[in-house]
């Protein structure tokens, strides 16, 4: 996920920079005469408030070749040895209900990034189509989409600023009880209120250095000021001391809630709790079904599940 996200997270830095000095983002491709690689439609309508349903029908894709993409220069496109990339998805079909858990698991390489990656339209499909609340993603205007949903990356990034500004860019003009509110549901108010300086701590290499639990649950503090209808998540596989472990999971729960989730998922504790384990193999969806029903079936996700979770404990 970080390395999609990656390119997206440093062109919002430019976004931020260029903000102050008031130059548009369509301006700064402008200036550097790119064409962003994906766009609305000119007749885009705004995705309606409270679309959920997430369903991908029969979804191939695989990654654009780098003589397609105007972006090239900015983004990490994998360019192949030879010939055009390869399929990474091979007929993608599923559904996340409005307020599923749907986790994702499956082999490295397997596709599962790629495929969260679909449900904010970074990429277009190569055939098939990804509904969210019934509209096709590339039917509806990106900024209505990206607003509908809320993505987690493993490694949330912090700008160098206060709390409170790094909490605000989720909900522009949150007041302080709002923001106070969501580092408790989070989990994370106590030691923010511990500090000194409290909101106006300023985070960062070179201010309080936040450890991973920490910068997680501010992560999904961020989420639920922004209070999206779906979420984004890459769980984090750093191990985590216990307590913090707990903290995340707690913050977790409290986040996801009433949420649809797409979670690619890591801990034990995620999968057990799933709606649905949508188990990822070569840009297909090998199985699917809940964590017992998969486990009894004896096939890739019991075998997954004997390498990558049964070792950890079941708080994990
Ligand atoms: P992991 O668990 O290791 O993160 P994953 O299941 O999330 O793996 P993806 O990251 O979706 O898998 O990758 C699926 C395939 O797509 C891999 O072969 C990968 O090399 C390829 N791929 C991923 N990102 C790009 C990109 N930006 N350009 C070209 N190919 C890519």
């Amino acid at each position: 996920l970080t390395r999609l996200y990656g390119p997206l997270t440093a062109l919002s830095n430019v976004h931020v920079d260029v903000m102050s000095a008031l130059v548009s983002f369509d301006r700064v491709f402008e200036i550097l005469d790119l064409k962003p690689l994906i766009s609305d439609k000119p007749d885009a309508e705004p995705l309606p408030e409270g679309a959920r349903r997430i369903e991908f029908d029969d979804v191939h894709f695989r990654y654009p070749a780098a003589e397609e993409v105007s972006l090239a220069s900015l983004e990490s496109v994998a360019r192949p040895e030879n010939g055009r990339p390869k399929q990474v998805l091979n007929g993608v079909t599923f559904t996340a209900e409005p307020g599923e858990l749907v986790a994702l698991v499956g082999p490295s390489g397997a596709g599962k990034t790629t495929i969260t990656a679909l449900v904010s339209r970074l990429y277009d499909v190569t055939s098939g189509s990804v509904r969210v609340g019934g509209h096709d993603v590339r039917d509806v205007t990106l900024d209505s989409l990206r607003d509908a949903i809320g993505v987690v990356p493993q490694d949330a990034h912090m700008y160098h600023e206060t709390i409170r500004a790094n909490l605000e860019y989720a909900r522009p003009g949150a007041t302080d009880e709002e923001i106070a509110a969501a580092l408790k549901a989070a989990q994370i108010w106590d030691l923010i209120e511990s500090l000194p300086e409290g909101l106006d701590t300023v985070v960062g290499d070179r201010g309080y250095r936040l450890s991973g639990g920490e910068k997680q649950r501010l992560a999904l503090a961020r989420l639920l000021l922004k209070a999206p209808g779906i979420v984004v998540l890459d769980e984090a596989t750093a191990h985590l001391d216990s307590e913090s472990e707990a903290a995340v999971q707690r913050a977790l729960k409290t986040a996801l809630a009433g949420r649809t989730s797409l979670v690619i998922a890591h801990r034990l504790a995620t999968i057990r709790e799933a709606d649905k384990i949508l188990v990822v193999d070569d840009g297909r969806i090998a199985e699917q079904g809940r964590h017992e029903e998969l486990l009894a079936r004896g096939g890739l996700y019991a075998e997954l599940y004997r390498t990558q979770f049964a070792h950890q404990s079941p708080a994990a």
